[in-house]
């Protein structure tokens, strides 16, 4: 370790900016890992939680429903597209992603079909820390590689980005097909497995392939939802609707843990039988959370009440003008932006990492590098000026220390 990676101390946190214990104010340019698209201690979500506090902070959901979840389910089935319309509520993303793998490994067992157990995923994909999850996130790259071996085995193949790859794509699964469940990929942006984004054009082609061959098409939202891209939900933008979607991170504004795994009808029918083996299994303590579904109806609220795609949009021009110059400085491989979020790639990790954050911090902005991507995901809610504060840390930081980015011999 060269540079200490002891965490700071967060004391408070109010709009786009978080407090340290030690009294400096860091404005914030990931929004806590992208879930604050409102800023933090939004009044309106704030207000909505304290209500259902004093009412019903917890009751268990199983024999019992109550209205905030009621509610949310109905809401985020209205806003979802097509007949995505039965939801399951669970704790975190990673969950939620278990729960809709587990979804489709049943949908075909009680379809009586017991060769289609495999998943289909993506190289550079990201969907969660858990045991399953791993074993479909990116095998080589992120924090999981060194569990390669003892996982479950998937197909993990390159995204069809290109005529050729989806020529090579198509071939796979004519040779494969018969043993996978579904197909599972992160629309439009690849997160936390390096910001990577594609074109809807290749969603449209899983969408096609998944229909060819009869198989489930999961989209992992829970990066993308709620706007980030610059529609509610970035399957929007290829026009297409999956089988089942999975949402969290910014589900609840960023205040409670809550997640969602929405199912279209025909995947719930294949669980709604008189023989309760084919009922789904799954039941978290903490389902359903009243005080999470209340937040997240705020949330959603202040979709309605205030402009936030238009938020989005702006953030999106302005991270388009702001971080360009960075691709002229050396040790820059890439600069790309989409709706919120804006990326720079280096052309290798820089060599010492918690030096490149540390600058970060002396210069007031909290924004968290990982191998070689600087990218900022802000909460919508950001000024202008704050945001100019957040591109400019980040090219004068680049642009000081090009020592850093260097790996030494
Ligand atoms: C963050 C993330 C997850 C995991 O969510 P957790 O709440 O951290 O378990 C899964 N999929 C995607 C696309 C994510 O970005």
């Amino acid at each position: 370790m060269k540079t200490s990676a002891v965490p700071l101390q967060a004391a408070g946190t109010a709009g786009s900016r978080i407090r340290l214990a030690d009294g400096r104010v860091l404005i914030d340019g990931i929004a806590s890992w992208w879930t604050a698209c409102h800023g933090y201690n939004h009044p309106h979500i704030a207000e909505a939680v304290r209500r259902q506090l004093s009412v019903m902070p917890h009751v268990m959901f199983g024999g019992l429903v109550h209205e905030p979840a009621l509610r949310l389910a109905e809401r985020l089935a209205a806003l979802l597209p097509g007949d995505l319309e039965r939801v399951f509520f669970s704790d975190s993303g990673s969950v939620s992603v278990e729960v809709a793998i587990k979804m489709a490994m049943q949908y075909w067992l009680n379809r009586d079909v017991r060769t289609r157990h495999k998943l289909l995923a993506f190289r550079g994909g990201y969907h969660g820390d858990t045991l399953a999850t791993m074993a479909v996130c990116d095998p080589e790259e992120g924090m999981h590689s060194l569990f390669a071996g003892v996982l479950p085995q998937h197909h993990v193949v390159p995204l069809p980005r290109c005529p050729e790859g989806a020529a090579s794509f198509d071939r796979f699964l004519s040779q494969h097909a018969a043993g996978i469940a579904a197909i599972l990929v992160e629309p439009l942006v690849q997160g936390a497995g390096g910001m990577v984004f594609h074109q809807p054009e290749v969603l449209r082609h899983l969408r096609a392939a998944a229909d060819r061959h009869g198989l489930l098409l999961i989209l992992d939202e829970v990066f993308t939802g709620f706007g980030r891209t610059g529609t509610m939900f970035a399957c929007e933008q290829a026009g297409i609707v999956p089988d089942i979607v999975t949402l969290s991170k910014a589900l609840t504004g960023g205040t409670l843990g809550l997640a969602a795994t929405v199912a279209r009808r025909h995947v719930f029918e294949a669980f709604w039988s008189d023989d309760p083996m084919h009922a789904l299994m799954h039941g978290p303590t903490f389902m359903a959370n009243p005080l999470a579904c209340a937040a997240a109806l705020a949330s959603l609220d202040l979709f309605e009440t205030e402009d936030r795609l238009g938020q989005v949009a702006a953030i999106e021009r302005q991270l388009m003008h702001e971080l360009e110059p960075c691709r002229a400085l050396p040790g820059v491989r890439d600069v790309r932006v989409l709706g919120a979020i804006g990326v720079v790639q280096l052309d290798q990790p820089p060599a010492d990492l918690n030096g490149l954050k540390h600058h970060l911090v002396e210069r007031g902005v909290w924004v968290r590098p990982f191998r070689d991507i600087v990218y900022l995901t802000p909460s919508f809610t950001i000024a202008p000026d704050d945001l100019s504060q957040l591109t400019r840390a980040i090219h004068d930081v680049l642009a000081q220390s090009s020592v850093m980015l260097t790996k030494p011999p």
